[in-house]
């Protein structure tokens, strides 16, 4: 969008977790707040430093907090040096930066109401202000506050919403934006944007079909977390194996206390392996695809409000059962053929 076409504006930028679209609006907040003529930031005056360094005082931001925050707007110093350090941050990153790993965030009212009253006053620098709601899933009905100056912003005011979950957006703010879908990378930017977080070209171009090119989703799969799942896939599989329901139980016991968010990003990382094929040569084909079943149906029951700890035990026995008839079957085919 040329900045000289704008006058104001309301933008749901949908993406997938880690896409970029987080980095993507920074680069559109300094060709708005840039002090120079022209179509883009020119990345060197003083708006656009301080928009790069997130500190722009018509810059506004709103992010998800847990419930347990207890300034909500003091949580933003800390939003701000994660994002400078890293723009793909994850929604499961943030919270696990507040000590509030598994739990669920939310946009309070206090916070709504600050942003609100942000909108109605006039631009301290520039004759422009530029508003950012990261992860607009998580406000709630108190969105609703914001609702008229969404939908007629004031001159010079542009309101920029991040989503990864557009379907759980308050419908009363989704109509009264424009939607914008964040493009996949190319696979030859995705390495090159890769290599600036030191990952080598070969992990990249590997792991860009399973990200789905998305650079937060790779980062993560770099870390610690990562290692954790993979040891605790590889426990799984080998409890699934021996008929090990102490082995099971302790698992699930694991993945409850982890809550509900917690829970959903350890068994993505399951998927994620299994699609991918790592550490499962063990697996048979067949095998393979009665986990990955399961394992779907499980992250569907784990989304909707399910007990965590009996869900994935009734689902791991039921796993359990299905395999060992796999093998039985294939026992008699051996010995008939
Ligand atoms: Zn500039």
């Amino acid at each position: 969008m040329h900045k000289a076409q704008l006058t104001s504006g309301t933008y749901l930028i949908t993406e997938r977790p880690g896409q970029g679209a987080l980095r993507w609006f920074l680069e559109r907040a300094a060709a708005l707040l840039c002090e120079r003529e022209g179509p883009q930031a020119c990345g060197m005056c003083g708006g656009c430093r301080k928009v790069k360094n997130l500190l722009h005082p018509d810059l506004h931001v709103m992010v998800p907090v847990p419930s347990s925050a207890k300034d909500p707007t003091a949580v933003l110093a800390t939003w701000r040096e994660a994002v400078l350090d890293n723009p793909y941050l994850l929604y499961s990153e943030w919270m696990a930066m507040l000590g509030a790993a598994g739990k669920q965030g939310n946009m309070a009212a206090a916070q709504v109401r600050t942003f609100q009253e942000k909108a109605a006053l006039h631009a301290f620098e520039g004759h422009r202000k530029v508003f950012l709601i990261w992860l607009a899933e998580y406000l709630g009905k108190e969105g609703n506050i914001l609702l008229k100056t969404l939908e007629e912003p004031p001159e010079g005011t542009f309101f920029f919403l991040i989503t990864q979950r557009p379907d759980r957006v308050l419908p009363t703010i989704r109509s009264r934006c424009l939607v914008y879908r964040m493009p996949t990378l190319p696979i030859e930017d995705f390495v090159t944007e890769a290599k600036r977080y030191g990952v080598s070209e070969q992990t990249a171009r590997a792991f860009y079909g399973i990200t789905r090119g998305s650079i937060g989703l790779l980062r993560q799969l770099q870390n610690d977390e990562w290692e954790d799942s993979r040891h605790r896939f590889e426990q799984w599989q080998n409890a699934l194996k021996s008929g090990d329901r102490m082995m099971l139980w302790t698992l699930a016991d694991q993945l409850h206390a982890e809550g509900r968010e917690g829970a959903k990003t350890r068994i993505d990382h399951w998927l994620l392996m299994l699609q991918q094929g790592l550490d499962t040569r063990q697996l048979r084909p067949y095998d393979a695809m009665t986990l990955l079943g399961i394992l779907e149906t499980l992250q569907e029951e784990i989304a909707q409000n399910i007990h965590i700890r009996h869900a994935f035990f009734t689902r791991s026995l039921q796993l359990m059962e299905k395999l060992s008839a796999l093998r039985q079957a294939r026992l008699h085919q051996f010995v008939t053929v």
